[in-house]
């Protein structure tokens, strides 16, 4: 079995790339890896609360990168110049209240022009989920906090995600700030 390393989209398909030589022939299996796949699901559904509370509480900053990591760490880097690495730790109060809220998480499509016309749905500053083929994207809400267009993979609440802490704050520059979080 080879592990996947990533995806590709071109004008045939969908490409599943892995690492290596090797010449696929026949029927080819694919599998996810259930745990990985759940963790994932976790990490990227908290890396959203985190920056729903970045969002509103330093005025719109935007998302600059973004890791989730298989130790069950992420990290989120904002466009944040001058913020106080202090009111940013402080964050983890907020982040486990969304966590014991169970705040349920859900998605809609919409189409793209549309979206990009409502101010805060797009909060990357460098890339931005495109429209599918049928002009629509999808938008990923969780309740009373956040709405974002997304294409990523989520917990159905919040709830089912386990306790968090902010492990780590690192300046990355003058601009951005990087938020480390584990579960
Ligand atoms: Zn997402």
């Amino acid at each position: 079995m080879l592990p996947i390393t990533g995806l590709e989209r071109d004008e045939r398909g969908l490409w599943h790339l892995f690492a290596g030589e090797a010449l696929p022939s026949g029927n080819v299996t694919l599998e996810v890896e259930p745990a990985f796949r759940a963790l994932m699901c976790e990490l990227h559904t908290l890396a959203h609360v985190v920056n729903a509370l970045v969002y509103t509480q330093f005025g719109g900053a935007l998302l600059t990168g973004a890791q989730l990591n298989a130790d069950a760490t992420f990290r989120v880097d904002f466009d944040l110049p001058g913020a106080d690495n202090d009111t940013l730790r402080a964050l983890e109060a907020p982040l486990n209240e969304v966590i014991r809220r169970d705040l349920p998480v859900s998605s809609i499509f919409m189409p793209h022009d549309e979206a990009q016309a409502v101010p805060g749905l797009f909060r990357s500053k460098a890339v931005a989920p495109p429209a599918g083929e049928d002009g629509l994207v999808r938008i990923v809400e969780i309740l009373d906090l956040d709405r974002q267009a997304c294409g990523g993979t989520h917990l159905a609440s919040t709830g089912r995600a386990r306790p968090a802490r902010i492990v780590k704050i690192d300046n990355k520059g003058r601009q951005n700030r990087r938020i480390k979080v584990a579960v």
